[in-house]
C-alpha cells in the first residue's frame, strides 16, 4: 500500500475564550479534540457531522489557517506543524482548498485570469506568455472557456464561480485538495455538476481530497471513506459502503436514518435524537455523546470510549459496539 498522501495525528485545538480589559482566558472552546485519520493517494476521505461538530476546523489546521493546540499533520511524510513561514512553502502549494462560498473567497477585484495566475505568479517562475497559456490550459480543465479569463468574479454564475475557485486550487497541481462544504451554496441542478468534475478530475491528476460536508447525499456521491464527527472527536470512520449501509456508531446511525433517500421504494430504518448538540465550551464527561444517545449506560457517563478497530479498516467509538 502506497504511503498516505495526509496523516493526521491525535489533532487538537483548543480557542480561547478571553474576557474583561486584561483579556484574560476564562476558558477554552474544545473545536478539535484528538483527532487522527489518514488520506492515501487519490483517496477522497469525507468528514462529516452536524454544524459545531469540528469539521471545518480541521479543513483550517490542515491548510493552516489556523494554528493547532496540539498533534501533528503529516503531509508527504513531513510534520508540517513544525515547520516556519520560510520552510512552509515548499508544502503550501502540496495542500490547496476550496471554500464554501466562491464568491467570499475570490478577490472581487481581480479577474478570473488573475485569480487563477496568483499561484503561479508565487511558486512558479514562468513568463507572461507561458503563465496565459497555463491559466487557460486550467480553466479548459474545470469546464470554463480562456476568453472568460478577462471577467470579474460578479460576471460569473454560482456554479462558474465555484469552478473558478477549483482552477485556482488546481492550478499547481496540489497532492491534496481540501474541500470546505464546496457545493452547499450551489443549486442541486449545479451540485451535480460540480461534484461530477471534482470526481474527473481526480480521476485526470491522481488527486486526493478531505472534503468536509454535512450533507450525507454528497458524500454518498464522492467519497470513498467517511469519518463521522461530534463534539471534535471522531465517532466512526471506515469505507463510505460500509458506513452507509451499515452505521455502527448510535450517532451515525442517526445521522444515515435522517438523510434523504434517492429511491422513494427504499426504506430506512430510523433513529431519531433528541436536543441539540451540547456546548464545546464545556462538553460532557465520557462518551461526548451520552447526552443524546438512546443507547446509553452509567460507563457512558464517566468513560470516553477508544475509537477501536471492529471490523478491517473500521474504527468505532462505542462501547456497545462488539468487534
Ligand atoms: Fe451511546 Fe454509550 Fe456508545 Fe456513547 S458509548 S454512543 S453513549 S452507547
Amino acid at each position: 500500500m502506497s504511503a498516505p498522501v495526509l496523516e493526521v495525528t491525535d489533532l487538537v485545538k483548543h480557542f480561547p475564550v478571553q474576557r474583561g480589559l486584561l483579556r484574560r482566558t476564562v476558558a477554552h472552546v474544545k473545536a478539535v479534540d484528538g483527532v487522527s485519520f489518514t488520506v492515501a493517494p487519490g483517496e477522497t476521505l469525507c468528514l462529516v457531522g452536524e454544524s459545531g461538530c469540528g469539521k471545518s476546523t480541521v479543513a483550517r489546521l490542515i491548510t493552516r489557517l489556523v494554528e493547532p493546540t496540539g498533534g501533528s499533520i503529516r503531509l508527504g511524510g513531513t510534520d508540517i506543524t513544525k515547520l516556519d513561514d520560510a520552510a512552509m512553502v515548499a508544502h503550501r502549494r502540496r495542500v490547496q482548498m476550496v471554500f464554501q462560498d466562491p464568491y467570499a473567497s475570490l478577490n472581487p477585484k481581480l479577474r478570473a485570469g488573475d485569480i487563477v495566475a496568483e499561484p503561479l505568479e508565487n511558486y512558479e517562475a514562468m513568463g507572461r506568455a507561458e503563465r496565459e497559456e497555463a491559466v487557460a490550459a486550467v480553466l479548459k480543465k474545470v469546464g470554463l472557456r480562456a476568453e472568460m479569463m478577462r471577467r470579474f468574479p460578479f460576471e460569473f454564475s454560482g456554479g462558474q464561480r465555484q469552478r473558478l475557485g477549483i482552477a485556482r486550487a488546481l492550478a499547481l497541481r496540489p497532492d491534496l485538495i481540501v474541500a470546505d462544504e464546496p457545493v452547499s451554496a450551489l443549486d442541486v441542478s449545479v451540485q451535480a455538476q460540480v461534484l461530477n468534475l471534482l470526481v474527473d478530475l481526480q480521476e485526470e491528476f491522481g488527486l486526493s481530497y478531505l472534503f468536509v460536508s454535512h450533507d450525507l447525499g454528497v458524500v454518498e456521491h464522492i467519497g470513498h471513506r467517511i469519518a463521522v464527527m461530534y463534539l471534535g472527536r471522531i465517532v466512526e470512520i471506515g469505507s463510505k459502503d460500509d458506513i452507509v449501509s451499515e452505521p455502527l456508531h448510535p450517532y451515525t446511525k442517526a445521522l444515515i436514518s435522517a438523510a434523504p433517500i434517492p429511491d422513494p421504494r427504499a426504506r430506512r430504518e430510523k433513529l431519531v435524537i433528541e436536543g441539540d448538540v451540547p456546548s464545546p465550551l464545556d462538553p460532557p464527561p465520557g462518551c461526548h455523546f451520552h447526552t443524546r444517545c438512546p443507547f446509553a449506560v452509567a460507563r457512558c457517563r464517566s468513560e470516553a470510549p477508544a475509537l477501536r478497530e471492529v471490523r478491517p479498516g473500521w474504527n468505532v467509538a462505542c462501547h456497545l459496539v462488539e468487534t
